[in-house]
């Protein structure tokens, strides 16, 4: 059964470690990541953006696969099913299509219309037991057509919107979505030390979770982060081990263009990929 993420992500922020939010596309996508903390005693929260959710037909049906394959996989950590960078009518539609989390993604308006606006996604959230993640201060790059200026937090505007009672915060802190540039200058950790210190003690977010060098994820769980975003580098060990398969030739030899044969490898690197950063959040064995 799916658990909103609010538990598991205090428990995170108590035991200084993350929770990993990996995004999913399809079934090998969901299915790669739920074996993986099945087979890793680690909870797990499955994102799914506006763009996914279209791409698989809509909310109700991306309800309807992970629940059936929980089920079928008997898979028994705790899963959380999040709508990711969600606009106001998307977190809507998730809460009331049976997504245990959403985020409602107000960066991009004016903060006391940011303000408005999620303080009635989580009234609409609570009476479901819903979890809410909010955000301030855009994260940088690209994410659905939806270009963030990569600009830093503004702690007042963090703690106004941590006040209105929701779950978990995602402030900017130089952090980006995709790949990072060589000239990244790295994450802000005075940001996000004066985040933490008047956000009440909610689990904070950390978006753009691919390319972070390892010693700046794990200040960052120190500072407070509880919740680590990861979706590129997903699509990326999926292409690559994909191609692979393709210039080899393999799926010319007998019955390799079988799609279950064909998507193998990538289902194969998902599972490496999620596996290599549970142990680098410390998840593992957290369930
Ligand atoms: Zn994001």
């Amino acid at each position: 059964m799916l658990v909103s993420a609010k538990e598991m992500l205090q428990k995170a922020k108590a035991g200084k470690y993350a929770v990993g939010q990996f995004n999913i596309n399809n079934l090998e996508w969901t299915k790669a990541i739920l074996n993986t903390a099945q087979s890793c005693n680690s909870p797990v929260i499955l994102g799914v953006s506006e763009g996914a959710a279209k791409y698989m037909t809509g909310y109700g049906t991306v309800v309807g696969m992970v629940n059936g394959m929980m089920k079928s996989l008997n898979i028994t950590v705790p899963v959380a099913l999040h709508l990711d960078h969600g606009e106001y009518e998307g977190a809507l539609g998730c809460i009331e299509a049976g997504f245990s989390s959403v985020m409602f993604d107000g960066s991009h308006y004016p903060i006391d219309e940011n303000i408005e606006k999620t303080k009635e996604v989580i009234r609409r959230a609570k009476e479901k037991g819903v979890s809410v993640e909010a955000e301030v201060g855009a994260i940088g790059g690209e994410e659905d057509g939806v270009i963030g200026g990569g600009e830093k937090a503004d702690p007042k505007e963090c703690e106004r919107i941590a006040s209105l009672g929701i779950d978990m915060l995602a402030a900017g802190i130089g952090n980006i979505h995709g790949p990072y540039p060589a000239n990244w200058p790295g994450l802000d950790f005075d940001v996000l030390a004066e985040v933490e210190k008047v956000s009440g003690g909610i689990p904070l977010v950390l978006h753009g979770g691919t390319g972070i060098p390892e010693d700046m994820i794990k200040k960052a769980i120190s500072l407070g982060v509880s919740k680590i975003n990861v979706n590129t580098e997903c699509q990326i060990v999926f292409a690559d081990a994909t191609r692979k398969y393709i210039e080899a030739g393999s799926d010319k030899k007998g019955k390799g263009y079988d799609p279950r044969k064909l998507l193998k490898p990538g289902y194969e690197a998902i599972m490496a990929a999620v596996k290599e950063k549970m142990e680098l959040f410390g998840s593992i064995g957290k369930a």
